[in-house]
């Protein structure tokens, strides 16, 4: 039988709830304890799928082809397992699914109630986690912070499932944030008291609350949080912003967390063994050589949007050993001063996005890229966009285009498959999740990947418009990953060019930090041997 962690969030959010949940899942898997993890998202979007990255930041897509909230990528990065869309529940997918059975008369005669009706749906999700899984521990983190209206009928499912599942077998954690007052020098616990007093008047006793903080807590502030919120003291936990991300684990596991969950849930468990870890972060902290990585795309005011490319070149960053420094270029604003941006990078990276504004920008970085021969990757728009500047160069017109930007295209390289013609809905009907892709021997992706058959996740609903691949592959296409029946090309190059790859799906939610995407790595690799001033030309071609 599974059990169960639940986390709350108090005083802010955006201090790395999910990066803690994260974390608390690679500690326990350190100590050779199953964990699978899942989040609930009280807002009431059926899923992500629909909202603008400028409310939500990225959207996770899982194998199964779940549009999800961005901390399961964290959740499958830290604790390196693959998750499915039952790990990512909204309140728009709890009442939808009350409602539906209201409709089909499963409650005849009766009245339909958050509780227990709305707490109970909630619930049998938590534990279909469980069932799927077949995991030792359940984490479940509850997005947005305690006192949120719409988070309530959550906090009363979590509440209850201690009394079902038996006390010994469900603990709770609350993150909190201690804010810092400069002019004292003081670190105030004043509302990490109010949380807990509203966890509280819910029915929650937190059993540990990890605190959240830019400066070290005294031992007085951990005494002080300990009696007003009656929390063991060693169950107090400081938690110091760290320099990278990929340290909480280890900052979790110093501070006694994984001991203190072990015996609190009375945990079978292994001594805890995070040498790996504790190695890639000291790698990860050493300072290292940069290579400067220009990301053209159109939300880059907001970096949450990108989040998994981020951490992608990150990752694949550390294999070459080296820092990543990304220059975030605005495509709206590549106008006249983009070459003077582009000639700066080492490599340039076109990520996803939908919509027409600021096509024209990743264009012109394509171009850039493909004429200077400076080391490219497209990300699923990013290929749509490589494909459409060699169009425009080979064609000889501007009107080469995708259908999603120019309806009444006369060239569209990029077009809707037939099938997908009388789609009207806009949630969930892209092309989703995973699918298999044959590498074509002979090409750059093939030698990056080194295999033959790679399995990758999409969200888009163009695809590569085959009409135009005999005329692109005579102008230097060349279609490097296909599906197992040979129409849809999945990966696309330029022929002699040190390394322009583009692909239609997002390697980027499988790179991991131990495991870094190879495509990324070829992609690095490629950009460190780039210099940032004219040099490109010496690089061999390939
Ligand atoms: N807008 C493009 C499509 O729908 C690309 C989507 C993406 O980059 N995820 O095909």
């Amino acid at each position: 039988m599974a059990k169960y962690i639940f986390i709350t969030g108090g005083v802010v959010s955006s201090v790395g709830k999910g990066i803690s949940v994260a974390s608390i899942g690679r500690i326990l898997k350190s100590r050779g304890i199953s964990v699978s993890v899942q989040k609930l998202d009280p807002y009431l979007n059926v899923d992500p799928g629909t909202m603008s990255p400028y409310q939500h930041g990225e959207v996770f897509v899982t194998q199964d082809g779940a549009e999800t909230d961005l901390d399961l990528g964290h959740y499958e990065r830290f604790i390196g397992v693959e998750l499915t869309q039952a790990s990512n529940v909204t309140s728009g997918q709890v009442y939808s699914s009350v409602i539906a059975q209201e409709r089909r008369g499963d409650f005849l005669g009766g009245t339909i109630q958050v509780v227990p009706h709305v707490t109970n749906e909630t619930k049998r999700r938590i534990k279909k986690v469980a069932e799927i899984s077949q995991a030792e521990i359940i984490i479940v983190e509850v997005g947005g912070t305690v006192g949120d209206i719409e988070g309530q009928p959550f906090l009363e499912a979590i509440r209850q499932m201690r009394k079902d599942e038996g006390r010994d077998n469900v603990l709770y954690i609350h993150v909190t944030f201690l804010p810092h007052i400069a002019a004292t020098d003081e670190i105030k616990t004043k509302p990490t008291q109010h949380s807990v007093n509203e966890l509280r008047r819910i029915g929650i006793q937190p059993d540990a609350i990890l605190c959240r903080s830019d400066k070290e807590i005294s031992s007085g502030i951990k005494d002080k949080i300990s009696l007003f919120c009656d929390v063991d003291k060693e169950a107090v936990i400081s938690l110091v912003t760290s320099e990278t991300i990929y340290e909480v684990p280890l900052l979790l596991e110093d501070a006694g967390l994984g001991e203190f969950i072990v015996h609190r849930l009375g945990l079978r468990a292994e001594k805890s063994d995070l040498g790996e870890w504790r190695d890639m972060v000291a790698r990860l902290k050493a300072s290292k050589e940069p290579v400067i990585i220009g990301l053209v795309g159109k939300y880059v005011g907001l970096r949450d949007a990108y989040y998994s490319v981020r951490e992608a070149l990150c990752h694949a960053a550390l294999a070459h050993n080296r820092d990543v420094r990304i220059e975030w270029l605005d495509s709206e604003q590549l106008d006249g001063m983009a070459d003077d941006k582009l000639r700066q990078v080492q490599g340039i990276i076109v990520p996803g996005g939908f919509g027409y504004r600021g096509i024209e920008g990743m264009i012109k970085a394509a171009k850039f890229a493909r004429e200077r021969r400076i080391p490219y990757l497209g990300l699923c728009l990013g290929m749509q966009v490589m494909v459409i500047e060699l169009g425009r160069d080979a064609f000889h017109t501007d009107k080469v285009n995708s259908t999603e930007f120019d309806a009444s295209s006369s060239y569209p390289v990029i077009d809707l498959l037939p099938e997908q013609n009388g789609v009207k809905e806009k949630g969930g009907t892209m092309r989703l999740g995973t699918y298999p892709c044959h590498l074509v021997e002979g090409t750059m992706a093939a030698r990056a990947y080194g295999s033959e058959v790679v399995y990758e996740r999409h969200r888009h609903r163009y695809e590569f418009n085959n009409d135009f691949r005999q005329p692109l592959q005579e102008a230097g296409l060349v279609a490097s990953g296909l599906s197992p029946d040979g129409r849809l090309v999945e990966i696309a190059e330029v022929r002699d060019h040190p390394w322009m790859v583009a692909c239609q799906f997002h390697p980027e939610f499988k790179s991991r930090p131990d495991s870094p995407h190879p495509l990324f790595v070829g992609f690095i690799g490629a950009a460190k041997e780039t210099l940032v001033e004219g040099a490109q030309t010496s690089l061999p071609l390939n």
